[in-house]
């Protein structure tokens, strides 16, 4: 129990009681891999990797001697919806490392953490209701977070004693980022330049992004060439109104590197999305399908979709296509696709490149909209596919392979974009979160250029099992009293997280 303000002491787990916990139950190991009992043989190796990208860390100076017992740690934050559809922050952490994602090729010598149980792979630190933190009590998120920081700058500085294979060994733990959605990014990090800041009198923009300063005056956000002007901005000006609850835990000289851009909401629900919605409608705008109402080619795209997704065995979890799927009530809307699970993004984006290398095959006359659609779903398709190949760290050709296919895609959306003006549609449009994507591909260029031999895997920050873990806390809550739920949806979730299989 922690003071956060409130009127009574506020559950919490901290990280040093789940970490005995683990200890004690012979799990530690977990958090460095499956089927790795001593950390030695997987640790220093992630930090040497680590150091590539962020040799800034103070875990460099702290602890060079002990990288053998230093665990990585990342937070993860987001709201759930509890009883009565109140939000519920969820707060929790977990290692970038475990079992896994189910279309790795062959064992990668440090698996993703996707595979398996949530509650068994993420970890709770506590709940804290909207209404209490945005009205009751303001400031109280933020106090729930500064318990945290303070908890993770202990366990880096003094670490914490545990049970490893019967004997009792030092262990510190480092935090290497804030994962979740963009505006968790921005309400945790207290930052003033983010997605929401988008405006478009560019001349007196504060930026949208708190890695550069895109979206200012003469920083154009959906700049891709060589020498974007955002690119010499990066980590050049704090995105900092103040410093947040974070900001006193060891971490890299430039703070803002540890509020992670998530690829889930980046790609899925952003620019694959976006991308996705509106090569459904071009179609319908050539007229590619049977049916004669708009409606009707909708269904008629379902029923192709349905079928490829039966025949290439791809999971498809929407049950029709409508206009409230694609966000599109009228034709001057931008369509993108607003279906309900993130993942059908990759499975509609699978029958789009399909259909459309078909159809531009069997044409007479070129048709560069066209042509440039179907290239932007094969490298929206190959960039995927190749992170999803591999664990937390990818080798150089697969580095080299995704910045290219991410550079493909991002190049093509602009020109289907400019065709779509060209021809007065609304299609393709482009969003703050195309510019994450431009930070994705020109960090893994970078690497590539450099021929770095290891370079993040961007899924290491995507966010997919975490949320399932904030749903699952959730429904939790909404099973207790409501009078009390944040002491008791704490206490089930440790009596569930054990018994679950
Ligand atoms: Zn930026």
């Amino acid at each position: 129990m922690v003071d956060i303000g409130l009127s009574k002491p506020h559950p919490m787990v901290r990280i040093g009681d789940m970490l005995e916990t683990l200890a004690l139950h012979g799990k530690l190991h977990s958090l460095w891999g499956p089927g790795q009992q001593d950390p030695s043989a997987v640790l220093p190796k992630f930090w040497r990797r680590y150091r590539q990208e962020h040799p800034s860390h103070q875990l460099f100076d702290r602890h060079r001697t002990h990288l053998h017992r230093l665990i990585p740690l990342q937070l993860h934050m987001d709201e759930g919806e509890s009883l009565k559809n109140a939000g519920l922050m969820v707060a929790s952490w977990q290692s970038p490392i475990g079992a896994g994602v189910a279309t790795q090729e062959g064992e990668p010598d440090m698996p993703l953490n996707y595979l398996g149980n949530s509650f068994k792979t993420r970890y709770l630190i506590s709940v804290l209701l909207k209404r209490v933190y945005l009205k009751t009590v303001k400031g109280s998120l933020d106090k729930l977070v500064s318990v945290v920081a303070s908890d993770l700058t202990q366990l880096f500085e003094h670490g914490i004693e545990l049970d490893l294979a019967g004997r009792r060994e030092r262990f510190y733990i480092a935090w290497i980022g804030l994962k979740g959605d963009w505006p968790i990014q921005q309400k945790v990090g207290h930052l003033q330049r983010h997605f929401a800041r988008a405006t478009k009198d560019e001349e007196h923009g504060v930026g949208v992004c708190h890695l550069c300063l895109a979206g200012q005056a003469g920083v154009p956000m959906h700049d891709l060439s060589r020498r974007a002007a955002w690119k010499d901005t990066i980590l050049t000006t704090s995105p900092f109104r103040n410093p947040g609850p974070l900001s006193g835990v060891p971490q890299t000289s430039s703070q803002e590197v540890m509020f992670r851009f998530d690829p889930f909401h980046t790609l899925h629900k952003g620019c694959f999305a976006e991308l996705a919605g509106s090569a459904l409608v071009m179609i319908t705008d050539y007229g590619l399908v049977e049916g004669g109402s708009f409606a009707a080619q909708l269904g008629s795209l379902y029923d192709l979709l349905w079928a490829y997704c039966k025949r290439t065995k791809t999971p498809l979890h929407m049950e029709a296509l409508t206009r409230n799927q694609i966000n599109f009530k009228r034709d001057s809307d931008y369509p993108t696709g607003s279906w309900f699970k993130g993942a059908d993004t990759a499975a509609v984006c699978g029958f789009l490149e399909e259909f459309l290398t078909t159809h531009v095959s069997t044409l007479v006359q070129k048709d560069p909209y066209l042509e440039s659609a179907r290239d932007c779903c094969i490298n929206a398709n190959m960039f995927l596919k190749t992170l999803y190949r591999h664990g937390v760290w990818l080798p150089l050709e697969a580095c080299s392979q995704a910045a290219q296919a991410g550079l493909n895609f991002l190049r093509c959306y602009q020109e289907c974009a400019q065709y779509a003006f060209n021809a007065g549609k609304t299609r393709y449009k482009l969003q703050p979160k195309y510019h994450t994507m431009l930070h994705f591909v020109h960090a893994l260029t970078v690497a590539a250029t450099s021929e770095r031999k290891w370079t993040w895997n961007i899924l290491a920050d995507g966010v997919q099992m975490d949320e399932d873990f904030v749903g699952k806390v959730a429904a939790i809550s909404r099973a207790v009293n409501v009078r009390s739920v944040h002491a008791q949806t704490v206490s089930r979730y440790l009596t569930n997280m054990w018994s679950e299989e």
